[in-house]
């Protein structure tokens, strides 16, 4: 495959457009080239049954897995290729941009089809070639139903990771599996080609790269000539400049065993010295390569910047300094790794084990049911709206900067005896008499009563805003009508933060605004309810107490149930109900993180605490002092979980 490469292709884009291929300007595509013809000693089939190519973007990951291959199996060997792609949108993108350009440029431009698929102008999903080969695009689709029977012992697949998505939304299981399900009937002498940027660990790029042979560059190092992996660790020198200028001057690479600097003159040396070891493989000082093959047909061939010589350590470190101090720093991070480092990318925010209801229901303090902590500064209700029952969730936030659960439980709604609007009106009324009688605090006499209620009123508005309207409600006072906003609500409609104060518009806060409904001549508070979901599922991830004993901002306790067995069952349920709706990102090819919430039971004291959160934020309470003199600012989840890993920025 190497030597076709270098005699067929001529470059059609980059810094050597119109060059004739060549290993010796981008190393590494030798090491790939090569370890693709290596045959079955026993059989003389090729080895790797199936290859999964992974690098950094534009540096020819591409045309090295995926128009290299095509172009080998339907010139050179001349047969039928199925060619995979995530959606039929870029079928004709793949053809007229990636291969057309490529093969207009080699000899085999006569073997062209002067009309029909594929041809100017010609619609492609199929391409018949004048020497007899095929190239077939197949999509992740459902609907392809010539594919069942169209067979082929070559299938290349492109941006790979996109086909894990397709696979979610449709009801056949694995788009992935049923295209290779095309070259079953060659048995061993199929052949599998795919190649994608990274994206994270559970997508297939990674999973194949790790699982298949998880092969490694080995470079030798100029100063020690121990043979080394060269990664993002090693560009150093520009961690501490004060701009991105000073930053590209300070850079350079540096030998994981010496610690010596190596120039790009040196770089490029070791890059052609370059070895590829597969898992478990070692070398020996002299480079020679030592140990049998990992038991897989996988070759999992990945590079990274360092062996991408279209990019310097000056240009590398230029991004890696713009990244440390980009607004969006997990975005930035993100691109890096996709698109430079070949790492995968793992969210912080769902890094870690997802809320586990067993955990959430032994975060107890010791104050016993009810009772409001003495340091409560604000008091706080959040309550969620059903037919036949409603729920409510009381947030005490503290001075020690917790929040605590005193209480929290369903409010009964007649629905069986009156209608529903009536029902709720009722329910609302009866609760409000409870909550005017307030809740003791620890330490004094006398019950407190809550400084806000917050309701949902995504059902039956008119309802809920004149129950608010009836107990007297204004921006400032105790009862306000809610909506949440989002992907984990009904509606799915997103949040948009109004950009100033308006006639209608009259207050703005961190992720929350106030409205006057002219309607129902009653206010409305409308919540980012993601936001808030997160944070206090944050909250119930944060360890109550530090390992001196200190309470941590943030973290969220219950009351204590004692062993009343009726009380722990409580916690158990609200425990799922905190649980039964969790985040997940997922990384899409040259998409980046798309976000959806995924629900799995009842999560109404969810939607309460909610609503309990943002009114905590509206009332001022803050888990960082503000600075002197300046407006109160939120600290966001976020801003803690990077205020804790500030190193994590540098870590793999
Ligand atoms: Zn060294």
């Amino acid at each position: 495959m190497r030597e076709f490469a270098e005699q067929e292709i001529t470059l059609p884009t980059g810094p050597y457009e119109g060059r004739r291929f060549n290993c010796l300007r981008q190393p590494f595509t030798r090491l790939l080239l090569d370890e693709e013809d290596r045959r079955d000693p026993v059989t003389g089939y090729l080895y790797w049954r199936r290859r999964n190519v992974t690098g950094p973007q534009q540096c020819g990951k591409s045309l090295l897995g995926f128009v290299i291959p095509i172009l080998y199996h339907l010139f050179e060997v001349q047969e039928t290729v199925v060619c995979g792609v995530p959606s039929l949108d870029t079928v004709s993108d793949k053809w007229f941009e990636d291969l057309l350009p490529v093969i207009e440029r080699t000899r085999y431009r006569e073997l062209l089809p002067l009309r029909g698929g594929g041809s100017r102008g010609g619609r492609v999903s199929s391409v018949r070639l004048r020497n007899g080969a095929t190239l077939r695009f197949m999509t992740g689709g459902g609907s392809d139903k010539a594919r069942a029977s169209f067979t082929s012992r070559v299938l290349v697949v492109t941006e790979t990771d996109d086909f894990a998505k397709a696979a979610e939304t449709s009801l056949e299981a694995d788009k992935l599996k049923q295209l290779e399900g095309r070259t079953k009937a060659y048995k061993d002498r199929a052949v599998v080609y795919q190649e994608c940027t990274v994206t994270t660990k559970e997508n297939p790029t990674w999973c194949y790269y790790e699982q298949g042979s998880a092969s490694r560059i080995l470079t030798p190092c100029p100063h020690c000539a121990a043979w080394v992996e060269m990664e993002r660790e090693q560009l150093v020198g520009w961690q501490d400049a004060e701009s991105e200028e000073a930053a590209r001057l300070a850079a350079f690479w540096a030998c994981p065993a010496c610690g010596r600097q190596i120039t790009e003159g040196e770089r490029l040396d070791m890059n052609r010295r370059a070895l590829l070891l597969h898992r478990g493989q070692e070398v020996t000082p002299e480079g020679k390569i030592v140990g049998s093959l990992p038991p897989t047909r996988t070759l999992g061939f990945r590079w990274s910047g360092f062996h991408n010589l279209f990019t310097d350590a000056a240009e590398l470190a230029a991004e890696e300094w713009q990244g440390k101090n980009a607004a969006d720093q997990e975005n930035a991070e993100k691109a890096l790794r996709q698109f430079r480092w070949c790492l995968p990318f793992q969210p912080e925010l769902v890094e870690g084990a997802p809320l586990d209801p067993k955990i959430v229901a032994k975060r107890k303090d010791n104050l016993p049911h009810k009772l409001l902590p003495a340091d409560t500064e604000k008091f706080v209700i959040g309550v969620d709206i059903g037919k036949w029952q409603s729920w409510y969730l009381c947030l005490c936030f503290r001075a020690n900067k917790r929040i605590h659960i005193p209480d929290y439980g369903v409010i009964e709604v007649h629905s069986d005896a009156l209608a529903e609007e009536v029902a709720i009106l009722q329910a609302l009324r009866e609760f409000r008499e409870t909550v005017e009688e307030g809740w003791p605090v620890e330490g004094i006499s006398g019950n407190r009563v809550p400084d806000a209620v917050w309701i949902d009123a995504g059902h039956l508005p008119g309802v809920i805003h004149q129950f608010c309207r009836e107990s007297g409600t204004f921006p400032g006072g105790r009862w306000m009508a809610c909506i949440g906003r989002g992907a984990s609500q009904v509606q799915k409609m997103k949040y948009n933060a109004p950009a100033r104060m308006t006639n209608t518009i009259r207050r703005i806060g961190d992720r929350w605004f106030i409205s006057r409904v002219r309607e129902y001549q009653s206010w409305l508070v409308t919540i980012d309810a993601d936001h808030y979901k997160l944070r206090l599922q944050h909250g119930l991830q944060i360890p109550p107490t530090d390992d001196a004993g200190k309470p941590q901002p943030g973290a969220i306790t219950l009351y204590d149930p004692g062993t009343d067995k009726m009380m722990r069952d409580m916690h158990n349920k609200l425990s799922r109900h905190f649980a039964s709706e969790q985040r997940q990102q997922m990384m899409e090819a040259d998409k980046g993180l798309v976000e959806t919430w995924v629900k799995h039971g009842p999560n109404h004291w969810l939607d309460c605490g909610m609503l309990g959160s943002a009114a905590g934020n509206y009332l001022g309470f803050r888990l960082a002092p503000s600075g002197e003199g300046s407006e109160p600012k939120a600290m966001t989840v976020m801003d803690w979980l990077k205020s804790r890993n500030s190193n994590a920025y540098h870590r793999r």
